[in-house]
């Protein structure tokens, strides 16, 4: 059992026999409560299903002679698999895995909403110039709709209201309007009436297929000829004579290039392979689902998110999605949620609607690593020959991957990048690793 207290509040977090269990008991009923003894488990699911996937190679290490490529690959998450799938009708690329399942880590755990909005200008460039693909993906990527609409919907109390002009001011998208506290009732009668203040409506809001839009990228790559190796750590590398070698568990290999895209651990490969790392840091954020309402129709509310970003629920397949939005600083691992995030999201969702959570289904964690400026970083590092950065997709890895991928392609080959892109404000500037040693005041 695990007893959160948050403000007026006593959490009870974990199982009641067989049953996954949150109770908020007010303090007086709590210590009234407080003898009576529950026998509660921790509802802690590590993270969402992984996706299957065949490796296309199963070297032997024993006595294996290197296999040679043009590119080697370290990840076989979004950012890797989506880079794989760009450049490997130009190059020889092989995609290496540590894990036994690709998306295990943070494409496995996202909470996959695209949001033209979200993020900086950056981002939202990087967004903008992956709707055509998201929207119409190339024949044969996927057999179903990688995105279906669902708006954002900001909402804010009375006195965050006012500010909630100067949001779009901020991040400003044509499919974006102020919506009246009457208008917000109307979109999510199960908010509380005497809470809202108003809201701000983003109409260019979808729900992602990730884990369609992840295989897609990797059958992609394999028909470009791209190899993929899971279940390849430990990993070492090592540059020698103008090549890479990487020794793993799946074999040896060597190439000229060597792309690190392996998320929450780049920073800790970048130093292994003799870069400088560039300030990344793996931030945990926490997402539980419940039923939803029976009291209401949740099926086509808006996602909900604070104006103070303290929180977010939407749909998702029959059920509700809740976040604390929590930002938690963490070193790279298998990230697992914390009981007092779930309590917090709990809290957070009682505050604002009139509902109750009785139950959790389902919890997990994941990590969005994101360096000082929260743009993602995509070029060669200046100092380690042949290191090719694709890391920091921060809290926005799912929705920009067509736009980075394509970016980081260019970059990687060396090519101009794509009218599109440039058109929509993407530079090679804003995506190197070079801008943050010059923002430490430090020298590339
Ligand atoms: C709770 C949550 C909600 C989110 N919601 C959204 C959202 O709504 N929309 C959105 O766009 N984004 C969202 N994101 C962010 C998005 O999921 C990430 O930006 C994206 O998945 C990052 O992909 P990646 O490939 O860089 O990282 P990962 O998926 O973590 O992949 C990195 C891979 O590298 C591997 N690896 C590590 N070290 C090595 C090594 N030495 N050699 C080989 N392989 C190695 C790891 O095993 C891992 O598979 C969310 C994230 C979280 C946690």
């Amino acid at each position: 059992m695990v007893v959160v207290f948050i403000g007026s509040k006593i959490f009870l977090v974990g199982i009641i026999g067989k049953i996954p269990a949150v109770v908020s008991l007010s303090v007086t009923f709590g210590l009234i409560a407080g003898g009576v003894v529950v026998s509660l488990w921790k509802t802690r699911q590590q993270h969402a299903p992984v996706i299957p996937f065949t490796p296309t190679v199963t070297a032997d290490a024993e006595g294996a002679q290197p296999v040679s490529l043009d590119i080697i690959i370290l990840g076989a998450g979004m950012a890797g698999a989506s880079l794989a799938a760009e450049v490997a009708q130009h190059r020889r690329v092989l995609l290496l895995e540590t894990e036994d399942q690709p998306g295990r880590h943070t494409t496995g755990r996202s909470a996959a909403t695209y949001f033209e909005s979200y993020g900086n200008a950056t981002v939202r460039a990087l967004t903008r110039g992956s709707r055509r693909f998201l929207l119409q993906p190339p024949e044969g990527f996927a057999d179903v709709p990688l995105m279906t609409r669902r708006d954002g919907l900001i909402v804010a109390d009375h006195a965050q209201a006012a500010g909630l002009s100067h949001g779009l001011m901020q991040a400003p998208v044509p499919e974006q309007k102020l919506v009246s506290a009457a208008e917000v009732m109307a979109l999510v009668p199960a908010l509380r009436a005497e809470w809202v203040g108003g809201g701000l409506l983003d109409m260019s809001g979808h729900d992602m297929e990730v884990a369609t839009i992840h295989q897609g990228y990797l059958r992609m790559a394999k028909r470009a000829g791209a190899q993929l190796v899971l279940d390849a750590g430990p990993v070492s590398f090592e540059r020698r004579g103008g090549v890479w070698h990487v020794d793993s568990r799946a074999g040896k290999f060597q190439a000229p290039v060597l792309v690190n895209a392996t998320g929450a651990w780049a920073d800790e490969v970048a130093v292994r392979a003799g870069a400088r790392p560039v300030g990344l840091q793996p931030m945990r954020r926490t997402a539980v689902t419940i039923s939803a309402p029976t009291e209401f129709d949740s099926r086509h509310w808006p996602m909900v998110i604070g104006a103070d970003e303290s929180f977010y629920f939407k749909p998702d397949a029959g059920q509700l999605l809740l976040s604390p939005a929590n930002e938690d600083p963490m070193p790279p691992c298998d990230v697992a949620p914390e009981e007092l995030d779930i309590a917090i999201a709990v809290d957070r969702f009682e505050t604002v609607t009139t509902l109750k959570v009785r139950r959790i289904n389902h919890s997990w964690a994941g990590l969005r690593s994101f360096v000082a400026d929260r743009s993602p970083v995509a070029g060669y590092d200046p100092r380690a020959e042949g290191f090719f950065w694709l890391a920091g997709q921060g809290g926005y890895g799912i929705q920009m991957a067509p736009g980075l991928a394509r970016a980081a392609a260019a970059l990687l080959l060396e090519r101009p990048m794509p009218e599109d892109l440039v058109a929509e404000g993407v530079t090679a500037a804003d995506l190197s690793p070079a801008r943050l040693y010059l923002q430490s005041g430090e020298p590339a």
